[in-house]
């Protein structure tokens, strides 16, 4: 074990800093290898806490939501995985609730709802964190979670905790300054107005029922594998609506399969777990997709999915590195 393994065993106790812990039951995709050292964090402290143990011994540090939006390497994530969950949710002034990372999109939309207050009810269904959804600014719909922030808490890479403003976090499609900067999100500030609760449950039924309808919920999976093409760097075909999925579909993709990976035949953006996939065939399959795309329509596609683990990939983007 290595020595910041041992201090930070030491520092929560070996039931929570867990070494050499599975993370595939921690994703949605269910696959992948295990964290060298996992810590789930259950206060802002223990997270303060583990990032500076991590940081005296050089450890890299990946932070883990839901595990909804990741793909994780079959030799597993090497350093520390702090996995963000639970939380605390609280009215801040009229308008204003503030939510920990660890809080789920979907408690915090039931929380909402049950006290009369809209904004996040469309919501409804979005699998991760509040954390996550900061980091990949989620989309539904055509709308961004980032337009109902207000601000947010972050841990930077030297401990420093800092309160950004919604300007500050560049929110943009699918991006965030916490792709940039690798800050740890603490918590977030939503904006909401006074609604009616039977309305607001209303709408989080429909958004409920838009996703059985059109996702391949019984099967694991990451949701959709790809960005949707961006107007202002790609050329999409006349006659192809402007959408990863369309892409994959009309380059009649759907239903290609790569070991125990396979692209759904429900959802082309969605790629399926069928009960035997790793990690390196879900790549295969991401890999194939995006060749046939590229010769068929000239479009790059590229990933929405985070990858934990691999070579060159966010674990070396982590905030012990940096910091
Ligand atoms: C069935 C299904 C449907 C989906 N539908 C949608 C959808 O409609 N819209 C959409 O946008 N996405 C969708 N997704 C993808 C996913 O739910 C979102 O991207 C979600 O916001 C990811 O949150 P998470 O907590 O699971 O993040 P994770 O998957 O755990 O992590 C994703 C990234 O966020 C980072 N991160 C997590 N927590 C923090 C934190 N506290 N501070 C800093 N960084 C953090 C991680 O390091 C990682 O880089 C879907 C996924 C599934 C499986």
């Amino acid at each position: 074990m290595s020595t910041g393994a041992a201090a930070l065993r030491e520092a929560f106790g070996p039931g929570r800093a867990r070494t050499g812990a599975p993370l595939a039951p921690l994703t949605t995709f269910k696959l992948g290898g295990p964290a060298d050292v996992l810590l789930e964090a259950e206060s802002v402290a223990d997270i303060r806490r583990a990032v500076e143990i991590a940081r005296d011994f050089w450890m890299p540090v990946s932070v883990l939501g839901g595990g909804s939006n990741i793909l994780v390497a079959d030799a597993g994530v090497r350093g520390l995985v702090i996995r963000v969950r639970r939380g605390e949710i609280r009215a801040i002034g009229e308008g204003l609730v503030r939510a920990d990372a660890g809080v789920t999109i979907n408690g915090l939309v039931r929380w909402t709802i049950g006290r009369g207050l809209a904004s996040l009810e469309a919501w409804a269904g979005t699998p991760g964190t509040v954390g996550g959804a900061l980091y990949g600014n989620a989309h539904f719909h055509g709308r961004n979670i980032g337009d109902l922030v207000a601000g947010a808490s972050v841990l930077a890479a030297d401990g420093r905790v800092q309160e950004l403003e919604a300007g500050e976090m560049e929110f943009g499609y699918d991006s965030s300054r916490l792709q940039r900067t690798g800050e740890v999100v603490l918590s977030a500030d939503f904006l909401v107005t006074r609604g009616n609760p039977e309305l607001l449950r209303e709408t989080a039924r429909t958004s409920l029922a838009y996703r059985k309808r059109t996702q391949p919920l019984a099967s694991p999976s990451a949701g959709c594998i790809f960005q949707n093409p961006d107007p202002a760097r790609d050329r999409v075909p006349e006659g192809i609506p402007w959408s990863a999925g369309a892409l994959v579909d009309r380059a009649g993709l759907k239903g290609l399969q790569e070991g125990g990976a396979r692209v759904s035949p429900t959802h082309a953006n969605f790629i399926v777990n069928e009960g035997t996939a790793d990690a390196q065939s879900v790549r295969r399959l991401i890999e194939r997709c995006k060749a046939v795309v590229l010769e068929r329509f000239g479009v790059h596609l590229r990933e929405e999915i985070v990858y934990l683990g691999f070579e060159g990939q966010p674990v070396s983007r982590s905030i012990a590195a940096e910091g």
